[in-house]
């Protein structure tokens, strides 16, 4: 983490290095609000065979496996083009091959979409079913792993976006080493934000996208998978065109994706890792939105509203608040009212309470954090909703 004193001076929002217009800010899980220079990268038109734009991949394969640290190096960086779950389904089709099986721990719509993927792929998994706002625990996975030899991987949601839970990966990743099983991880609401050190989170691969932590906007995706594991895992995929290994192969010898790559969208995320990097890398990042998700949580306490997760597993990428106990409340009107006042929020993806999300990350600062809960109370006045 940077020293307080460097976070502290990132409270007030260079609101020039946004907007174009006054757009509303994105207080989403992403795409998420951009810096201009990330948008006017996008003024350019560049052809995908050409020298200039295999150069540019090349840089950006090699900044995103930096951010890894220097354990990094035992891994290759391929990019994959589609939302984040084309580079997650990658993943899955890529690396448990068809006589595998997989262990995925669920606690939200993201562990439940991994567990879709890999039955429509025909290698359906085992399940760890935690519901929606409880971490799977180094206990259970222990115990899971004990009971079946037969399970090759397991697949765990770093920040389960759809609660904002943080679930435990390091620890996760002690006991699958110790079976000596691999791990793949969805890190894709967290990379470049929360560390993900190799030398101590020992994993095959991990997958995020463009558009959220590093603050790009959607298109493509990447995986960043040991070399090893990579080289072996030829002929596994069940799809062409999210064959991991032939993508890696490919770009390796030719320098160009195999297919269209999103050319506007792989030179706005060169222009946000230069953003990344001047703002300090992932220790500045991860320390703004620790401090965006502070101011936010503690201007909600100040007119009642309430964070759904216990405190010790709230990540600072997107808080889940209590929906008012009014039945004034209607979140398509709020949403609508706050949303006038400049802030798009996010609904809420839980079964058993009512409740909003409100994203941490993207080009927002501490003071837009309190300027969005004032235009939450002023909404909730508006409705005739009364606060604690
Ligand atoms: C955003 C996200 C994804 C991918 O979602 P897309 O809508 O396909 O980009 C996958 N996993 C997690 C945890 C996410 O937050």
């Amino acid at each position: 983490m940077v020293p307080a004193a460097r976070a502290a001076a990132l409270t007030e929002p260079p609101i020039p290095k946004r907007a174009l217009m006054r757009d509303p800010l994105l207080l989403t899980p992403g795409p998420a609000t951009t810096d201009i220079a990330v948008k006017a990268a996008m003024l350019r038109d560049w052809g995908s065979w050409d020298d200039d734009f295999r150069a540019v991949t090349a840089e950006i394969r090699r900044r995103l496996r930096a951010i890894l640290g220097p354990a990094g190096t035992d891994y290759e960086c391929v990019p994959m083009q589609g939302s984040g779950s084309f580079v997650v389904e990658a993943m899955l089709g890529t690396l448990v091959p068809p006589d595998g099986k997989a262990l995925v721990l669920m606690n939200g719509a993201y562990g439940k979409r991994i567990t879709r993927t890999l039955q429509v792929m025909g290698r359906p998994p085992v399940v760890l079913d935690k519901g929606d706002y409880l971490p799977p625990t180094p206990a259970e996975v222990d115990t899971l792993l004990a009971a079946d030899p037969a399970i090759t991987h397991v697949v765990v949601v770093h920040c389960e976006t759809s609660s904002g839970i943080l679930n435990p990966v390091e620890a996760i990743a002690r006991v699958v080493a110790g079976h000596g099983r691999r791990l793949l991880i969805d890190a894709m609401s967290s990379f470049g934000a929360l560390d993900l050190d190799p030398a101590r989170i020992p994993f095959d691969a991990v997958v995020a996208s463009a558009n959220k932590c590093l603050e790009g906007v959607p298109g493509f995706g990447w995986a960043l998978v040991r070399r090893d594991v990579l080289e072996a895992a030829a002929g596994n995929a069940h799809s062409l065109s999210l064959d991991l290994a032939d993508q890696w192969r490919h770009m390796e010898a030719t320098g160009q994706w195999r297919f269209t790559p999103p050319t506007h969208v792989v030179v706005a995320l060169r222009a946000a890792l230069d953003a990344y990097e001047a703002e300090g890398g992932l220790p500045a990042r991860g320390a703004r939105y620790e401090a965006n998700r502070a101011a936010l949580v503690e201007a909600m306490a100040g007119i009642g509203i309430r964070p759904f997760l216990e405190p010790d597993v709230m990540s600072p990428i997107i808080v889940t608040f209590r929906c008012p106990d009014d039945p004034a409340f209607d979140f398509p009107a709020f949403y609508e009212a706050v949303k006038r006042r400049g802030f798009v929020l996010y609904p809420g993806k839980l079964t058993e309470a009512e409740t909003f999300r409100v994203g941490c990350i993207g080009q927002v600062w501490p003071a837009d954090m309190r300027a969005a809960v004032a235009a939450v109370a002023e909404a909730c006045a508006e409705m005739g909703v009364s606060l604690p």
